[in-house]
């Protein structure tokens, strides 16, 4: 099967009332840890690319993966999305590679640091949206800014969303899916304690935007078991602490239907390669060692697909392609 726009899988998602998680993929094992998990959990699954991602692939490759994936896996549906765009010459390059839905993030500069006026957020996505909409290419927006480290992003500064000014984002540009400023931060060091996520900006944004897909970024749960599994062979990776699994289950029966996570993936990567190492500190076939790692985040990715619902899921539609959205767009 032919990738899929990411517009049908949340689409699908609100029907059923579940959330569908965006996993970071930077290399194989990773990518065939996600949709090997996909596939055994019969779960829709979102493939998220990185600016970092794709310079560390040398961008021909991952793609080409990523298509191998979908192919390989015809019953599953597989968005490949370009995660935080922060131009529309990027935007252009990803969508002539195949992506089939792309994030632009014009809540801050291109610089990532400084927040972006809200005209020009405007300005930005909406121009995003004129160029994806026609080839039927989905668009996720931000509006609010959110706080922590996600490779080159840093905003120093962290602004909510207001329901208000999202209304009228949504009206200005047209995007299908908007990331909301809700209190998640990115990375693995979110919070010094318990994280406070305001669920009203969730409920209200709802109400005002029925039709848009929403999305929560920074969404990793830095499960302990992780975080002591890095630690305990050799890592540093102290009082890193992430989103609860209730919060974010309340958070989908609120709405959220789009979950970003990486610092997941990192760690339990990580740790199970560190594992490895020292107990098998005779083997430098990396063969073996990636195998771990990649068992690692098949499993953490089934437990992720099950507590958001998606397990099961797959099968409930036909796919669509990137011309039957075309249709639905110009409608
Ligand atoms: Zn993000």
């Amino acid at each position: 099967m032919p990738l899929v726009p990411m517009r049908q899988i949340l689409a699908e998602a609100e029907k059923g009332n579940y959330g569908v998680g965006a996993f970071n993929v930077n290399n194989m094992e990773q990518l065939q840890a996600i949709v090997n998990a996909a596939a055994g959990q019969k779960a829709p699954v979102i493939l998220q690319v990185s600016r970092g991602a794709l310079e560390y692939s040398e961008k021909e490759y991952l793609v080409a993966m990523i298509r191998v994936a979908a192919q390989k896996n015809p019953e599953i549906p597989i968005a490949m999305h370009l995660d935080h765009g922060s131009s529309l010459e990027l935007v252009k390059e990803v969508i002539d590679l195949g992506f089939t839905s792309v994030m632009i993030d014009g809540s801050l500069e291109e610089d990532g640091k400084t927040p972006r006026s809200f005209e020009s957020n405007v300005r930005l996505t909406r121009e995003v949206v004129q160029y994806a909409h026609p080839r039927g290419v989905t668009v996720e927006g931000e509006l609010g800014t959110l706080g922590g480290i996600e490779e080159d992003i840093a905003a120093s500064e962290v602004i909510l969303t207001d329901p208000r000014q999202a209304g009228r984002f949504v009206a200005e540009t047209g995007v299908d899916a908007l990331a909301l400023a809700i209190g998640t931060s990115h990375g693995a060091y979110k919070f010094k304690k318990q994280p406070v996520l305001r669920m009203d900006i969730i409920r209200e944004v709802k109400k005002l935007l029925p039709e848009t897909f929403l999305v929560m970024h920074g969404s990793s749960s830095v499960p302990r078991e992780l975080v002591d599994e890095v630690n305990a062979y050799g890592g540093k990776v102290p009082g890193a602490m992430g989103v609860p699994i209730p919060m974010i289950q309340e958070a989908i029966g609120l709405g959220i239907r789009k979950i970003n996570i990486d610092t997941d993936g990192r760690l339990a990567f990580t740790g199970a390669i560190r594992r490895y190492m020292v107990e098998n500190p005779a083997v430098f076939d990396q063969r073996k060692y990636l195998a771990a790692g990649r068992e690692a985040i098949k499993s953490w990715v089934e437990r992720k697909m099950q507590d958001f619902g998606t397990a099961g899921h797959a099968g409930d539609y036909t796919p669509a392609s990137l011309e039957d959205m075309k249709t639905l767009y110009t409608r």
